[in-house]
């Protein structure tokens, strides 16, 4: 087991917590070298060097168009991190490359997936909230946070970080896994969805089951969670047991939904740095509750 806990899964704080200090943008921010997390599309930036891949470090790096706003996120083993957004059309020099958090390879490290996650989330939440969405108007930092206020009318807005449910159903020695027509093929992965307006965690589980495969579930248990910076999401794992009903797929959400067993897996299950993962190494392959 490579994450002994979810705490220690990527994109989480506690993979960091050795080094990374965060801070908000009006804290001290030391002029000179720093540690850039830079963002351009969906990729981190990062430097290749005898084939591993790290944080840029050192000067404000030339490809990084003047123009664009740089931001203080914290400090990274006492240096300045320093998050920015570049465009999918700027160029970007050897040995410099831009690799997809998604990328199946997991050429990344775990901490600089994390500290790219963390940057991720902060350029989102500064994107979106130039402005307020009550009325409009510009808004101003609030100190020592990452809150906002509105200049017009005075309301003030905090990040907005969206929670999703997450499950894995089981049926005996079986497990339930469900597809997404845009899913690479073969690839087989959790039923999850988005906290609807009024709902707990374990109720979004079960209608997220029963809307998606038309199963009905029991014995909803909580076994973690993890911080899913795409942009903004908070996943909460669960384990259910299955309780009734035949797979009919919303063809809408999904493409197919089936149960597996250890000896038969699809093609393809989620990487190793997701939630979706974990769960299925703990609850469905590794058991550990039934070892
Ligand atoms: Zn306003």
């Amino acid at each position: 087991m490579p994450y002994p806990e979810t705490t220690n899964l990527p994109f989480n704080a506690t993979v960091v917590a050795h080094g990374f200090v965060p801070a908000p943008p009006d804290a001290a921010d030391d002029e000179g070298p720093a540690v850039w997390a830079v963002l351009r599309g969906n990729a981190l930036v990062v430097q290749e060097h005898d084939g591993t891949f790290a944080l840029p470090e050192g000067e404000r790096p030339p490809w990084l168009p003047a123009d664009r706003e740089t931001l203080a996120i914290g400090r990274w083993h006492g240096r300045p991190l320093r998050a920015a957004r570049i465009s999918t059309q700027d160029p970007l020099p050897t040995p410099f490359v831009a690799e997809p958090f998604n990328a199946t390879g997991e050429r990344l490290d775990d901490a600089t997936l994390t500290l790219g996650g963390i940057a991720q989330q902060i350029l989102h939440w500064e994107r979106n909230s130039r402005f307020c969405s009550r009325c409009g108007s510009p808004q101003e930092r609030l100190p020592a946070s990452w809150g906002k206020r509105c200049a017009g009318c005075g309301a003030e807005h905090f990040p907005h970080i969206h929670p999703c449910a997450i499950v894995l159903v089981k049926r005996g020695d079986e497990f339930l896994l469900a597809r997404k027509p845009e899913w690479a093929p073969g690839r087989y992965g959790l039923v999850a969805g988005f906290l609807d307006f009024g709902e707990s965690l374990e109720e979004c589980v079960r209608r997220e089951v029963r809307e998606e495969t038309g199963l009905e579930i029991s014995g909803i248990r909580y076994v973690g969670s993890q911080c899913w910076p795409f942009p903004s999401q908070l996943m909460a794992g669960f384990v259910a047991e299955y309780a009734g009903g035949e797979i009919r797929v919303d063809p809408t959400e999904l493409e197919d939904a089936r149960w597996f067993s250890a000896v038969a897996m699809p093609a393809s299950i989620p990487p190793r740095r997701s939630i979706a993962r974990w769960i299925i190494d703990r609850f469905a392959i590794g058991d550990r509750e039934n070892p």
